[in-house]
């Protein structure tokens, strides 16, 4: 591995207002993909700048990229950590699988990543909410117009210190269901954290807030009867004191967050069920006053209480419109497990120094 350092080191944002991916640090890693030399070449930590990719870089035009979320933390002792990051590359091997690109040894770039993290450790925010949000991309740089699997790629992870993902925090989010424009069919691409999924997503997005709502929950493509997932986030409800979440059935992506909340609440004695999870199913326990409360998960929103859900003009106001006991229950245990609070017992956290 190369590393050059920066001769210029930015000046930091204010650790209190940082919002969601705004500021980048000093550095990031890069390495190429040069299939007429081997594949992988060398890791290379550089100062954070611009790339320069020619207009006809396939990327651009049949968006062949792929990219994974994750956080690093640093807690009260100064101790730097990061939360399950062998599942982000483990998640990211199979999303290249998907969209015909080449695998990572996880081992090696999990290495380097934590190199950049020891340089960047002073980036890492500590007050409540906050943390490093760390960004592995991966694009297809043939030149070439032809669509076809690139040749060669750019795999880079960029460093962006975040604060709370939503601008209001952990206040209860309103939430359309979705019954026109779908996000993933099956056979499709929604289980890869693929760049194509967010730009199709957007359009309902828009039209959403316009009408006041945070956020859009799809149904599934084919018959729009069964609730997927937001745009960023998995969900689970809680019926009538069972915590219920939609099954993994290849369009929905398997969150990293999802699969440890899971975890955490059958511990705790929780009932979990991943089944399917209808609208109308919804609907009526809401009727019977059995929707007790609804929340998303996701490692940039990390808990995301939902106080309102609306379907074809129909709300659907849960818990009063406020957070409900599991709901905080699962923030809380799992920003301590992430962040230190609490001691992990799973080997979720892992010591980068
Ligand atoms: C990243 C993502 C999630 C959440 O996954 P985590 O691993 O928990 O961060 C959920 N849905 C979609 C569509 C995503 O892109």
């Amino acid at each position: 591995m190369k590393i050059t350092l920066t001769k210029s080191p930015k000046a930091k944002p204010d650790f209190g207002k940082l919002g969601f991916g705004k500021y980048f640090t000093d550095h990031m890693l890069v390495m190429d993909y040069i299939a007429d030399k081997g594949g992988w070449q060398e890791i290379e930590i550089i100062p954070y700048d611009e790339f320069k990719l020619e207009p006809s870089t396939t990327v651009l035009h049949y968006a062949q990229g792929i990219f994974e979320g994750a956080k690093a933390y640093k807690d009260k002792a100064g101790n730097v950590t990061v939360f399950r990051i062998d599942e982000n590359f483990k998640r990211m091997n199979k999303s290249a699988e998907r969209l015909c690109m080449p695998a990572l040894d996880s081992k090696k770039v999990i290495d380097a990543l934590f190199e950049l993290l020891k340089i960047e450790k002073d980036w890492i925010p500590t007050e409540s909410g906050t943390a490093l949000y760390i960004r592995p991309t991966m694009i297809g740089t043939d030149k070439t117009l032809g669509v076809h699997a690139s040749h060669d790629y750019k795999f880079y992870i960029i460093l962006s210190p975040v604060g709370a993902y939503y601008a209001h925090g952990l206040a209860p989010t309103k939430i359309y269901i979705e019954d026109f424009y779908t996000r993933a069919a099956l056979g499709g691409t929604g289980e890869a954290k693929c760049m194509g999924n967010y730009a199709t997503s957007l359009k309902a997005g828009e039209e959403a807030h316009k009408k006041g709502f945070d956020q859009v929950l799809w149904l599934d493509a084919q018959e729009k009867k069964y609730v997927e997932e937001v745009g960023s986030m998995n969900m689970f409800f809680v019926i009538d004191g069972v915590v219920v979440t939609p099954m993994l059935n290849g369009s929905i992506l398997p969150g990293i967050t999802r699969k440890s909340a899971i975890e955490v609440l059958k511990d705790a004695g929780y009932k979990v069920e991943e089944r399917r999870v209808s609208v109308e199913e919804l609907i009526k326990a809401n009727a019977d006053g059995k929707l007790d409360e609804a929340f998303g998960t996701g490692t940039a929103a990390v808990i995301s209480p939902v106080g309102q859900i609306t379907y074809k003009g129909q709300d659907m106001i849960i818990n009063g419109g406020t957070m409900g006991k599991i709901t905080e229950f699962l923030y809380d245990k799992i920003t301590g497990i992430q962040t230190g609070r609490y001691e992990d017992t799973k080997g979720w956290v892992v010591k980068v120094c």
